[in-house]
């Protein structure tokens, strides 16, 4: 083992990174109006950052790979990754503006969203190590994606897909997935379990909202309860429970087991509000698998 590595039982994440603008207004503006709003925030995000924040939460020695723009909010995202406890050194720091999600909530509860990848868009290729389990969402090219993958089935990692946001995906980047995790509307965009399983892909781990999950392979479906909760804000609840099913996976805790650890971490965090700042502990996991 060279220097470099790091212990077995690692997580590499490989993804997004943004820091969310909210801004509340009574209703939505019509084209070309200007209306003043009543409350304003700022919140870190982006589906790789808070699935790194996860599985680091979840005990795991975790890196990030990720690129943020020569800014403060790129300098904000690297220390609140950092302040969780995830391995910050290969965070890209390039000529783009950090990420950004403008969201515009109305009183009605309805949202509007414009996200601007930035430097995402530049997120470099992760390098896997042996032993580790690899972690990657849909927020950053899709040939980062299949690069970091094929590093991992060269070393023999374990490589985990959240396909979020929902899109196409070509044969090529499937038949590197091990464990493929959407949720119910991106399976149905990716034409649904059987076709995952036959393109290559070895386990498909459904998430179900307050049903919890079912992990499907070719021998059958299991089904994976959740904790009931009085939910508050599901925002982050896949990123939870991708990061801490990555954690389990990583210290050797078999899929079902994993995925368990994943819908009570992911259960917790919906009792919260944000993402990052709902993510569980593992002791806080701990406690409640106790009763
Ligand atoms: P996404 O947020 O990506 O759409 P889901 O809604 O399926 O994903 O939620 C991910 C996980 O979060 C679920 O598998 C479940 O464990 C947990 N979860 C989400 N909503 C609830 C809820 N209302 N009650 C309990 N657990 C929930």
């Amino acid at each position: 083992m060279s220097e470099q590595s790091s212990p077995p039982g690692g997580v590499l994440v490989v993804g997004s990174a943004n820091l969310d603008l909210v801004a509340t207004t009574a209703r939505h503006p019509s084209p070309g109006e200007t209306l003043i709003g009543h409350d304003y925030s700022e919140h870190p995000g982006g589906k790789g950052l808070n699935q790194a924040v996860a599985a680091a939460r979840a005990g795991s020695p975790t890196r990030f790979v990720g690129a943020v723009g020569r800014d403060d909010a790129g300098q904000t995202l690297t220390r609140v990754a950092a302040e969780s406890g995830v391995d910050t050194s290969e965070i890209a720091d390039v000529d783009a503006s950090t990420g950004r999600a403008l969201i515009l909530v109305a009183e009605s509860g309805e949202n509007s969203i414009v996200v601007v990848p930035g430097a995402n868009e530049l997120c470099p290729v992760g390098t896997a190590r042996d032993g580790e389990v690899v972690l990657a969402q849909l927020e950053v090219p899709l040939n980062t994606v299949e690069s970091t993958f094929r590093t991992a089935r060269e070393v023999g990692a374990t490589t985990v897909l959240n396909p979020a946001p929902a899109r196409p995906l070509p044969p090529e980047l499937l038949e590197l997935v091990d464990i493929i995790v959407p949720n119910e509307h991106e399976l149905d965009l990716l034409g649904g379990v059987s076709s995952l399983l036959e393109k290559g892909v070895g386990t498909v781990v459904v998430t179900l909202g307050a049903e919890g999950a079912r992990v499907h392979t070719r021998d059958g479906a299991v089904d994976i309860p959740t904790l009931s909760v009085d939910a508050v804000d599901t925002t982050g609840a896949g990123d939870t429970f991708c990061g801490y099913l990555a954690s389990g996976l990583a210290s050797g805790l078999p899929l079902e087991n994993a995925a368990r650890r994943g819908c009570l971490a992911a259960a917790l965090s919906t009792t919260r509000s944000g993402a990052v700042p709902s993510i569980p502990t593992s002791a806080e996991v701990g406690g409640v698998s106790a009763f």
